[in-house]
């Protein structure tokens, strides 16, 4: 499968090049030349398939013609080691719970994919190491870090601010060890960027080691997410509840409702898409005027959807043709400030009983006031509410009780390297290496 740019002026890369790579010379996004269609035999018969087995046709779809059936099958297994349970919350409302994987968060499909996939490619060239750059705010750092644990042929270095991330969030990749390497950088998030930034630009750097990045532009992290809508579908239909399917996604960088909406394009039967976004209501706004205009985020407690500029809408206007109209017709927008998620989550739990994490209530409120008659809506549930369990904690006055999963990151003990913010350290740092 050739891979070609949303920005049209860089030439066309194979799957190898596009994950190697990531972003493309001419700053855009990958996108595949063609989006195969499943075979109507395949969705007559999904509900009796489990997740894995679904999850294979659809990477075959996308990956069938650059890697062999056999280690495809057994990259997608070896990903998907974790239920992604759709929960009913109330008649007609299921929640599609992406938190069962290592770090409780639905980027973990993508990053253990990624991570298996670029291992492959490492292990066909007989190359050298590959070393993975990812800075991070957060919880990106645990996701990629956590999917390229133990992975052969790859080191991991996480360059997170120090003093600025949570206790939680910084065990999750300050305890693995092994090929993971977390540095603990006096400074921002945007230092940590800048670093990564200067050390691909570095000629010097890039003699000496294989450097690559892991951020969800990257076709092998994006893609994958697929499967679990294709999966979504099939626990419905089997339901019983799948003939008006709406699909709600809390949404960021955009990633996650993408890898839907060519779910869609491949077939399946979903009548329609929300896009639910916080007070960062760029897409929300395109939708309402035509007019896409980025600007600088702001702070809210759904903070991993926190973007002013989603990079994956280059790939949406691809996905339609630029057309406002095409992308009005599947895709609806909702947009809800802090205090409309707070009041969501308790509402939610006294209603219900069911938990919702600030992201997964935006994904809930938009279907409970946009859903119409005959509809069901599944909003999927991007990370376990004890991810932000202050927050949550605050809103519903009790104590949430923390998975052991979670627990057990905490018992480990913290490792990392400090590092101060300027270039020539962290590059002298690496030469080391
Ligand atoms: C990353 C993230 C999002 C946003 O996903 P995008 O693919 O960037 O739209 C939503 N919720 C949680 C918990 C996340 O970590």
């Amino acid at each position: 499968m050739k891979y070609y740019s949303t920005n049209h002026q860089a030439p066309d890369a194979s799957l190898q090049e596009a994950v190697v790579k990531g972003l493309a010379s001419d700053k855009g996004l990958y996108m595949p030349e063609v989006i195969k269609s499943l075979p109507q035999s395949f969705y007559d018969n999904i509900e009796n398939l489990s997740f894995q087995e679904i999850a294979y046709q659809v990477a075959d779809a996308f990956f069938g013609e650059d890697v062999p059936a056999d280690v495809l099958k057994q990259i997608v297994y070896d990903t998907l080691s974790f239920d992604v349970p759709a929960v009913q919350v109330k008649e007609n409302i299921y929640s599609l719970e992406l938190f069962h994987g290592p770090t409780l968060a639905f980027k973990d499909v993508g990053g253990r994919f990624m991570a298996r996939l670029l291992g492959y490619f490492i292990r066909k060239e007989g190359q050298k190491q590959v070393n993975v750059l990812v800075a991070t705010s957060g919880d990106t750092g645990s996701a990629v870090a956590n999917g390229f644990l133990g992975v052969e042929g790859i080191h991991v270095y996480v360059l997170y601010p120090k003093g600025k991330v949570s206790e939680i969030q910084e065990k999750q990749f300050t305890t693995l060890g092994q090929n993971i390497t977390a540095l603990e950088v006096d400074g921002t998030f945007d230092d940590c960027q800048a670093l990564v930034k200067n050390a691909f630009m570095d000629a010097e750097l890039n003699a000496h080691m294989k450097l690559t990045s892991a951020n969800s532009i990257n076709v092998a992290r994006f893609l994958p997410q697929a499967f679990y809508y294709f999966y979504a579908y099939a626990q419905l239909k089997k339901a019983g509840k799948a003939d008006n399917l709406v699909v709600c996604v809390p949404s960021g960088n955009f990633g996650n409702i993408t890898a839907g909406l060519f779910g869609k394009h491949m077939g399946l039967p979903v009548k329609r898409f929300i896009a639910s976004n916080n007070s960062n209501d760029i897409f929300y706004q395109y939708l309402q005027t035509a007019q896409y205009n980025p600007r600088p985020s702001i702070a809210t407690i759904a903070n991993a959807m926190d973007v002013g500029d989603p990079s994956n809408f280059a790939r949406i206007l691809a996905l339609y043709n630029d057309s406002h109209e095409a992308i009005c017709s599947e895709i609806s927008g909702a947009t809800y400030t802090d205090e409309q998620i707070r009041e969501t989550v308790l509402k939610a739990y006294q209603e219900t009983g069911y938990l919702l994490d600030p992201h997964g209530a935006c994904g809930y409120r938009a279907l409970e006031e946009g859903l119409q008659e005959g509809e069901v809506g599944v909003f999927l549930e991007t990370a376990h509410p004890a991810k932000f369990l202050d927050t949550v904690e605050g809103i519903i006055g009790q104590s949430v009780e923390i998975p052991s999963k979670l627990q057990e990151f905490m018992k480990g003990t913290k490792q990392s390297i400090p590092m101060t913010k300027d270039f020539p350290s962290f590059k002298a740092y690496l030469m080391k290496e």
